[in-house]
């Protein structure tokens, strides 16, 4: 070994993945080279940063660009560019941990998942280490852009572990040589490689050339026309720009040169990867002008909660030397968000209407983002809502509706829009709620996830019209349009009767008991008087702050003087009052209960068994 030279062994992490990765079955071994590139790509860009901020950059005047050679004779393919290099240090921790995106994701949805490996790596590329399915050998020799680095060699059989040693004369950047293994020696064929750069790699925005050959035009496909691009392009474009290995769902391709000259390429991808558990996705739209780029990923060229899109933002307006520090601040930049954003909202709103089964697919998979920008977005939020899906009590199971859909079945004078929040439609269904807006011919939307509550909190009204819980305590719904079955109780009794449970349940508890319209079916109902404490909140704030129990709830009970049931219950106050109070006190818990607002469930279950005992005691 030469001098300064060391010996390291592989993070356990990272020889876990190049095992997986060498015994791959995964057939497409070609991907290393879109890999390789798109490494080189990301250097030459850093570099170009580099330069725009440090006085002093090393080899300053090489050309950025990425160098690839093949050797038929000695089985290698070189790949090399000018771009920041690594240091000691950084060839350690970039290459010998798992510290950085693409492998990170693959090796959490390894675990996560059931899947085979070979269709993960599919998904979502291996980054460097997608060199080792080819390699009996790969050796990386850098020189950092640093002015006082060193001159450095890494070589790896991507088994045992890597040696760093010294190796004078290199040049600015990475040049990474592969010693192909003898199953793929097609990779240093000339042929084959301009076949698959030809592929993968049209739009890097630098030159690459093939054996000293330039092959790519460096292309700037969204200041194109449409009509001159055709869907392989696009997709391509976004599996270079997103870094991605899907098929984008949508895309949105326009041109504007009011109030700004703008050109914009937006893609949504397939998959929300927040849904599995990764974390924040990062914003992925860039920022560029005439072609040159300025941030890939800007904080603030648009709203957070459009952070799943990926692709280019081009303004020709834009000062060239705009730093990153000072875009964000920018009146430029914050006009680009503002249209920009209201052209996608647009966009995808006539997406929905051209095609509702594609947008409910769409939907499920990204409304948290939407939702997420209900929340947060004031700007936006009433363009939004009209993107917004919910079951309601008139869609199929499964099916949902538009709050625009709902207001052309609305009555004429209704001047709000109910909901109800639940864990589930049945659970909604299930509850004593929907039967008074049922029996009125009243549509109530389903708010199944827990977001829901507060999103339409947000909102407050859609349309000039209210949102408004339906198991709000003070709502006037007016005379049911069906008929209402058998003979009520007497008034005097069913005062008596509302006065007795308020009684046994306790002021403290209940606010008020009195008999009501809304029940058809049940025979009692919890209303919450506290709008803005409904039971998603304190779920909520109970499960935000386990130790502190949330203060019980006190609601207001309409009991249903129609019912079989209260009229028994009426008769048992004076005929065998003991049993009446127990009646009352389950009446309340399964009442609660169906409110969602039950926080002790073990008397109600010991209640019921003494209720059984006693209904099947011998008379
Ligand atoms: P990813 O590209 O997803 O971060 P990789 O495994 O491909 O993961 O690369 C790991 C890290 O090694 C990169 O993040 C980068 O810091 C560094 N790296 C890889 N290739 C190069 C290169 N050609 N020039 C400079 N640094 C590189």
């Amino acid at each position: 070994m030469s001098e300064n030279a060391s010996s390291h062994t592989f993070q356990a992490e990272v020889q876990q993945l190049l095992d997986i990765v060498i015994h791959s079955l995964y057939t497409d071994k070609e991907i290393f080279v879109r890999e390789l590139v798109s490494n080189a790509s990301d250097a030459l860009e850093k570099l170009r940063h580099t330069q725009l901020t440090e006085k002093e950059v090393f080899d300053n005047d090489a050309p950025l660009e990425i160098q690839i050679t093949t050797d038929e004779e000695n089985h290698t393919i070189t790949i090399a560019d000018t771009g920041i290099g690594m240091t000691r240090d950084e060839l350690v921790e970039n290459l010998g941990t798992i510290a950085h995106s693409g492998s990170k994701k693959f090796m959490q949805a390894l675990s996560e998942s059931g899947q085979k490996e070979s269709n993960l790596i599919g998904q979502f590329g291996v980054g460097f280490y997608s060199a080792f399915m080819v390699a009996d050998e790969v050796t990386v020799y850098t020189h950092s852009w640093k002015a006082d680095g060193e001159h450095l060699a890494w070589t790896s059989d991507g088994k045992t572990g890597y040696q760093i040693e010294s190796a004078p004369d290199q040049a600015r950047g990475c040049k990474i040589v592969i010693k192909l293994n003898a199953d793929f020696q097609e990779f240093s064929q000339k042929d084959r490689i301009q076949n698959i750069l030809e592929n993968y790699s049209n739009f890097v925005p630098f030159p690459i050339l093939l054996n000293g050959e330039h092959i790519n035009k460096v292309e700037a496909l969204w200041r194109k026309a449409k009509s001159d691009i055709t869907d392989e392009q696009y997709t391509e474009f976004y599996k270079f720009i997103g870094k991605a290995w899907d098929e984008p769902r949508y895309r949105m391709h326009f041109s504007a040169d009011a109030p700004l000259e703008i050109n914009a390429l937006l893609f949504v991808p397939q998959q929300n990867t927040e849904l599995f558990g990764f974390g924040q996705m990062e914003p992925g739209v860039a920022l560029y002008c005439k072609n040159v780029l300025i941030d890939d990923k800007p904080e603030g060229l648009l709203p957070d909660w459009l952070r799943f899109l990926r692709g280019v933002i081009d303004s020709a307006d834009l000062p060239l030397n705009i730093s990153r520090e000072s875009m964000q601040d920018s009146a430029l930049v914050r006009k680009l968000n503002r249209v920009v954003t209201k052209r996608f909202l647009k966009f995808l709103d006539g997406e929905a209407k051209s095609d509702a089964e594609k947008y409910a697919d769409f939907y499920k998979t990204f409304s948290r983002f939407l939702k997420e920008g209900i929340a947060t977005d004031h700007e936006s939020k009433d363009s939004i809502a009209k993107l917004l899906r919910f079951e309601s009590s008139m869609t199929d199971t499964g099916k949902m509706t538009s709050l625009d859909d709902y207001l052309t079945r609305a009555k004429d004078d209704q001047g709000s829009i109910y909901y109800l929040a639940g864990t589930s439609r049945s659970a909604i269904e299930a509850g004593p709620y929907l039967e008074a807006f049922q029996a009125r011919g009243l549509e109530v939307l389903f708010l199944t996830e827990p977001i829901d509550d507060y999103v339409v909190r947000s909102l407050q009204s859609y349309s000039e019209k209210t949102l408004v819980s339906a198991d709000r305590a003070d709502l006037e719904l007016g005379d049911s349009a069906t008929v209402e079955e058998g003979e009520p109780l007497a008034e005097d009794r069913a005062i008596t009767l509302c006065e007795f449970i308020q009684t046994e349940i306790g002021e403290e508890r209940v606010e008020k008991v009195e008999t009501g319209k809304r029940l058809v079916g049940s025979p009692v109902v919890a209303l919450n008087p506290d709008e803005m404490m409904s039971a998603q909140m304190r779920q909520m704030m109970q499960a935000m702050n386990p130790d502190e129990p949330v203060p019980a709830p006190k609601v207001r009970l309409e009991i249903n003087p129609r019912h079989d049931l209260i009229k028994k219950l009426d008769a048992a106050r004076e005929s065998n009052p003991d049993l009446a109070k127990l009646v009352v006190a389950q009446l309340f818990d399964n009442a609660l209960l169906a409110a969602g607002l039950l926080d002790d469930k073990k008397s109600l279950i010991s209640r019921g068994f003494d209720m059984m005992d006693r209904a099947l005691a011998p008379s």
